[in-house]
């Protein structure tokens, strides 16, 4: 037999299928096995996508070297899926096929460069030892083993990646010696107490063997070595078991159950339909902020299950918090896997582990989730469906919608996408009845929506110069707090300050890699670029005049943080940002925290605007609404809106009413006027007429092709070359924009150049960007790259 595998070839990416012969003693591959395969001079790893009986080929096929994993790691679905998404996004089946599996699982060969004798003796510090080239950073060090090898002082080998693990715990079980335990017993001196404590437990609790090592040592009070000598007498036999790395796992919230309300009810029937007559299709479950949507998802789930299928359920990484999660684990227990970006390495291994093996039913993660290798998946769930974290903004530029979607259709069974602000796009297919539309209008409890009030910052007195609260804003917090009732505060800017600007000399202080202002973070007294992470010490002078008239402006949520403790001295604030968050845990010991009461504010970016249910909190403020409003995207309307109804919904979802103040410098823009009134529908009528005056999506389709390289006018170059290609061969309906620089012209020391393609129709298309993908290989070597999304 044959195998035909897709080779990880690093460098030089390839959709060419390569065959090789499978030797007698591998014949357990399967079509989805991940294999290592003899590749040149080079023994790469490879992904099985097809078996047949014989090749083309006129030359020897070599044989496969080995089979990586247990159980092939894809499925018939995931592989055929690779090769759809492949050709849809313009890019390569190998990083799809990657993408599809966990960090662990990805890791190529390593390269390992052994000193020759004679070396090692001149420099001890090799002692013999191979060194792992990949891991190398240092520049220099690199070098110096370039020449080791160009000299042949030193040899290179090739070898399997660093494998992922299971991770095994020791049990112990009882031997077939059991009858003779008690003159054993007997048998032993009287001194040996534990030993005979040890055999006691045996032979009164023998029905709970085997147990762990952990629960006999510390029930016990022995040690292991007390353990090992039973073991080694042949009372006792030591087991190695295969365990999963889940610290959650035995926490099992009681779940909470209500009765449907009737537009709950009338929304969930229409899916169950879809669910028992595996109809592939797509419903838009629009529902405002607090009306339940979760509560449908959970019964359709249920309802998936009830008929022996699977299903996925995925959430915007931010709104993956222990609520959530808890909701569903309450509900489905033990039948449930979870996929985070939380989780270490070696847990999400294990979860994706227990749903490639099929001991659960039912995936719970963000976007890279779409990938789990359910088999029989009866229903997909998208929950905050117009979340843009569901694009992957970096090889392979996927969209998880339609990754669910092909899925879906795969599967014959329905998708869900659930948002109280659905995307335009998705929304306008509803319109056409592409997607059903099922609405939810009210709160679950029956409460109104919180009243939205704007504040104009042009017209209104703030609490003191140099500060970002208006008055009014900071009495509603007092009044609140006063009342024992929580606040919730969102700033979507992190850091103290956005930029430096010398007043002398109008110098603001720049990355000096990337096209972008450094943002003063005084906590680590640091200038810090948010892209590239370039950091520097906060100047004391202008660093192009010398002028000590410098001003740190653009206030982030430090900043705002020191404010409201000048303010109201008393009260008592958690902050949420990237930077109070990186530490594995904090995240969810701040949530704890505030749902405990044990603060009063709880001020963030937008990480905390979505998903989050404390009843307590009765108050929202945004400090300045106009953060993304003016950023050059079509889309920058649509985001601003979709945030602050977001933020807004988190006031007021239980017993007391909430309110919403906003912020803002722009009153009279029409996303922000509407968000004040709640308004989805007038802003999505709104909007569609300014997207077909533009003849933006969903009115075109578009496609970015973005040229980079490290001299700027090769990237210009290139990006013209392009264009006048795609200009000879399209449609004159369709509209050829660029080349431009791009919004942000260099990061990380590369110039950007791009051009957008506006498409109706165009049949050539698709054909016309592979071979551009296709040149876009050849000129890396030449320090251009091209992408195309
Ligand atoms: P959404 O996701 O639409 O913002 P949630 O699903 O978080 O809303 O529900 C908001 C609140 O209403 C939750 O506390 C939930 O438990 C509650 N809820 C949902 N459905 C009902 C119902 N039928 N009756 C009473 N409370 C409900
Ligand atoms: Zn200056
Ligand atoms: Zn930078």
């Amino acid at each position: 037999m044959i195998a035909q595998v897709i080779v990880d070839i690093a460098a030089k990416q390839t959709d060419r299928i390569f065959e090789y012969h499978i030797p007698d003693e591998l014949e357990g591959v399967e079509l989805g096995s991940r294999v290592f395969v003899p590749f040149g001079p080079r023994k790469l790893q490879g992904f099985v996508v097809g078996i047949v009986d014989h090749s083309e080929y006129q030359g020897k096929l070599k044989d496969l070297l080995l089979v990586v994993d247990e159980q092939p790691p894809l499925t018939q679905e995931l592989v055929e899926l690779s090769k759809a998404l492949a050709n849809k996004i313009f890019t390569y089946r190998i990083s799809i096929l990657k993408t599809m599996l966990p960090a662990v699982m990805r890791a190529n060969y390593r390269k390992l460069l052994t000193p020759t004798d004679e070396i090692t003796a001149k420099l001890p510090i090799f002692q013999g030892e191979a060194i792992d080239l990949n891991k190398v950073t240092d520049e220099k060090m690199n070098a110096y083993y370039r020449k080791l090898l160009k000299n042949g002082q030193a040899k290179v080998e090739y070898v399997v990646g660093n494998q992922a693990k299971a991770k095994t715990i020791n049990t112990y079980s009882l031997t077939e010696k059991t009858d003779e335990y008690e003159k054993i017993y007997n048998s032993l001196r009287q001194n040996a107490v534990k030993q005979k404590q040890l055999l006691m437990d045996m032979i009164e609790d023998a029905s709970n063997y085997p147990k762990t090592q952990e629960a006999i040592e510390s029930a016990l009070q022995i040690t292991t070595s007390v353990l090992s000598n039973a073991v080694k007498k042949g009372w006792l036999k030591k087991n190695s078991v295969e365990v999963y790395r889940d610290p959650e796992a035995d926490i099992i919230p009681k779940a909470k159950r209500v009765q449907l309300n009737d537009e709950q009810t009338g929304a969930l029937n229409e899916i169950s339909q879809a669910i028992n007559e595996h109809l592939a299709r797509t419903f838009l479950l629009e529902g405002v902020t607090g009306s339940g949507k979760t509560e449908v998802y959970l019964h359709a789930i249920e309802q998936t299950l009830n008929q022996g299928r699977t299903a996925l359920m995925l959430v915007p990484e931010i709104s993956l918090t222990p609520q959530m999660v808890n909701q569903v684990k309450a509900r489905f227990g033990q039948n449930v896997a979870v996929l985070h970006s939380a989780l270490s390495k070696g847990e999400k291994y294990d979860e994706w582990r227990k749903i490639r093996r099929g001991e659960v039913k039912v995936v719970v993660g963000a976007r890279s989730a779409v990938f789990a290798p359910l088999k029989n998946l009866g229903l997909v769930v998208i929950d905050e469906e117009h979340e843009s974290s569901y694009k992957q903004e970096s090889d392979p530029r996927y969209h998880a919608r339609d990754v669910a979607l092909w899925r879906c259709q795969y599967n014959d069974c329905p998708l869900v996408l659930g948002s109280a602000t659905p995307s335009l796009s998705s929304r306008a297919r509803a319109q056409k009845n592409v997607y059903k539309l099922l609405r939810l209008t009210k709160r679950a409890n029956k409460k109104q929506l919180p009243a939205v009030k704007l504040i104009d910052l042009k017209q209104i007195q703030f609490a003191g110069s140099q500060f970002d609260f208006s008055v009014e804003l900071i009495e509603a917090i007092k009044e609140r707090i006063q009342k024992r009732e929580q606040v919730i505060l969102m700033l979507n800017r992190r850091g103290f300050a956005n930029f430096m600007l010398c007043r002398e000399c109008g110098y603001v202080m720049k990355c000096p890699n990337c096209d972008l202002s450094l943002t003063m973070h005084k906590d680590t007294a640091s200038m810090q670029c948010h892209y590239c992470g370039f950091t520097t010490k906060i100047p004391q002078a202008c660093p192009n005049c010398q002028s000590r008239q410098i001003r740190f402006l653009g206030s982030g949520t430090q900043k705002v943080q020191e404010e409201l403790t000048e303010l109201i001295p008393d009260a008592k604030i958690l902050r949420m940002d990237v930077d109070t968050t990186r530490k594995k845990g904090s995240y969810k010991r701040i949530l704890d925290k505030f749902a405990a009461h044990d603060a009063d504010i709880l001020l963030g970016t937008q990480m905390i605007a979505k998903g989050l249910d404390f009843p307590n909190v009765t108050l929202v403020g945004v400090i300045n609404a106009d953060t993304g409003l003016w950023v050059p995207d079509y889309n920058a309307s649509e985001r601003t809106f979709e945030l602050l109804t977001q933020v807004a919904g988190r006031a007021g979802r239980a017993e007391k009413l909430g309110e919403v103040y906003i912020q803002t410098y722009n009153p009279e823009h029409y996303a922000i006027r509407l968000a004040e009134k709640q308004d989805y529908e007038q802003f999505y009528r709104y909007e569609m007429n300014v997207r077909h005056a533009g003849n933006y999506p969903p009115y075109y389709y578009t496609i970015l092709i973005s040229v980079a390289s490290a001299k700027e006018q090769n990237a210009a170059k290139e990006a013209f070359r392009i264009r006048r290609k795609l200009q000879s061969s399209l449609s004159s309906t369709t509209i050829i924009l660029g080349p431009t620089p791009s919004a942000i012209s260099r990061l990380k020391n590369q110039y950007y150049y791009q051009i957008l393609v506006k498409y109706k129709k165009e049949t050539g298309l698709i054909a016309l960007l592979h071979e551009i993908q296709d040149a876009a290989q050849e000129i890396k070597k030449y320090g251009l790259n091209v992408y195309i999304d």
